[in-house]
């Protein structure tokens, strides 16, 4: 008697768990296909897309409907590129001496959940102080919402490069000898204890400089700051641990050392060539533009006094370039992967670079893909995300319209559910 209750409260608590949502599509953007379908059933089961059937369709009495007939579905998008640990202001450089980890802990974890929001449920995130890799852990295990996060920790360069943080400063105002403890690493022995040592702290990705950039002190925007040995021996040391490296750079020299060196992408690429196309293409080196930060960047350096000269100046040598380089980058046949540099413009803005992408004269089509497909394939995440597909991870966002017609529709993100829980449905 007793094993007969037994097995019926098995049963009874296996119906429970085994409840399916149905979520009714009007139309669907898969990812893959190259037209929009009309009339789909998505069937999902715990955190993965169990099934997709043609017509609505709407299972057992204990399964849930979730009505989207009047949407357009998409994947969850990726944005290649965010520092979810901060975001810039007037008083970013300052910030850097004042706040703590758990500060900054607390307002990544907005930023984060900003992301989410905006529909982007997975995101990689190329640099910070290391408090990604705890937020990444944070919303692993449900402490807080936010999207799949893979986090470079802290990135690299060379001494005076553009992850120095003493760079600008005079020598004893910062009490402390800069090294690849801090990823701050010069010659091949240094990077590659930089490399171990991101791996050893929990890293999922390595992130290097190998050109300056605009948001620190040092007067170099684009030159090249690391040399090719250095920059193989981080790519042959990530290798090891599986991990891949992406590169930001500027500069046309940095950016092919960066390609020639093994990179899977090149971040920003402001001032690429046509022989960095070339190279691009031959490698299968993917470029993350972020053209929303240039802009952002050349903005704020027409407000008087919000950066220091240095960076106004390098914001607007640079910044305005992005957009323009990208759409030849496209145009050329280089493989493009969505990225923002969210972090430098405000967090939850970063659709917007949909916009700029088409306005660059990529198609509504291709820029989605770049952010679904593409982006999935440059995280090493093509089995798991990226496209709606039977075994892949819940992950989907909904619009009111069909973002193919009007792009800025991404911008109003309807419905968010990512590893099968719906965090906004309006
Ligand atoms: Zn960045």
């Amino acid at each position: 008697m007793n094993k007969i209750f037994t097995a019926l409260l098995a049963m009874i608590s296996l119906s429970a768990f085994a409840q399916k949502t149905y979520i009714q599509c009007g139309k669907i953007i898969d990812g893959t296909a190259n037209r929009v379908q009309s009339e789909i059933t998505i069937i999902v089961e715990g955190n993965i897309i169990a099934d997709i059937q043609k017509g609505y369709t709407s299972g057992g009495p204990t399964d849930r409907v979730i009505d989207l007939r009047n949407k357009t579905v998409l994947p969850g998008l990726i944005d290649c590129h965010v520092h979810l640990e901060s975001q810039q202001n007037k008083n970013t450089l300052l910030e850097g001496f004042t706040l703590t980890d758990a500060d900054i802990a607390y307002q990544a974890a907005i930023f984060a959940k900003r992301t989410l929001l905006a529909g982007f449920t997975t995101v990689r995130d190329l640099g910070g102080s290391g408090v990604n890799i705890s937020l990444r852990k944070a919303i692993n295990q449900g402490l807080t919402d936010g999207p799949r996060i893979l986090t470079a920790g802290r990135a690299i360069s060379g001494s005076g490069g553009h992850m120095d943080n003493s760079n600008g400063l005079r020598d004893d105002a910062f009490n402390h000898k800069m090294g690849p403890d801090d990823g701050v690493a010069d010659g091949a022995a240094e990077m590659i204890k930089a490399v171990r040592l991101q791996f050893k702290r929990g890293s999922d990705v390595i992130k290097i400089a190998s050109t300056g950039g605009v948001l620190d002190l040092s007067e170099n925007s684009s030159g090249a700051e690391m040399s090719l040995e250095e920059i193989k021996a981080v790519v042959e040391t990530a290798k090891d641990y599986g991990l891949k490296v992406a590169c930001h750079a500027h500069g046309a020299e940095g950016i092919k050392r960066a390609i020639i060196g093994g990179v899977a992408s090149i971040e920003h690429g402001s001032f690429m060539n046509a022989e960095d196309f070339e190279l691009a293409k031959q490698h299968g080196t993917y470029l993350v533009p972020t053209i929303i930060a240039g802009k952002s960047v050349a903005d704020s350096a027409k407000i008087p006094g919000f950066f220091p000269p240095v960076i106004a100046r390098k914001a607007t040598e640079v910044g305005s370039q992005i957009q323009a380089t990208f759409s030849k980058a496209y145009k050329a046949g280089v493989k493009i992967a969505f990225g923002t540099d969210a972090g430098v413009y405000a967090h939850g803005k970063n659709a917007l670079e949909f916009q700029y992408m088409v306005e660059a004269g990529m198609p509504p089509l291709e820029a989605i893909k770049a952010a679904t497909i593409n982006a999935a394939d440059l995280l090493g995440l093509s089995d798991k995300i990226g496209s709606i597909s039977k075994g892949k991870f819940a992950d989907l966002v909904a619009v009111d319209a069909d973002p193919l017609i009007d792009i800025k529709i991404l911008q109003k993100i309807a419905f968010v559910m990512k590893d099968g829980k719906i965090y906004k449905n309006q």
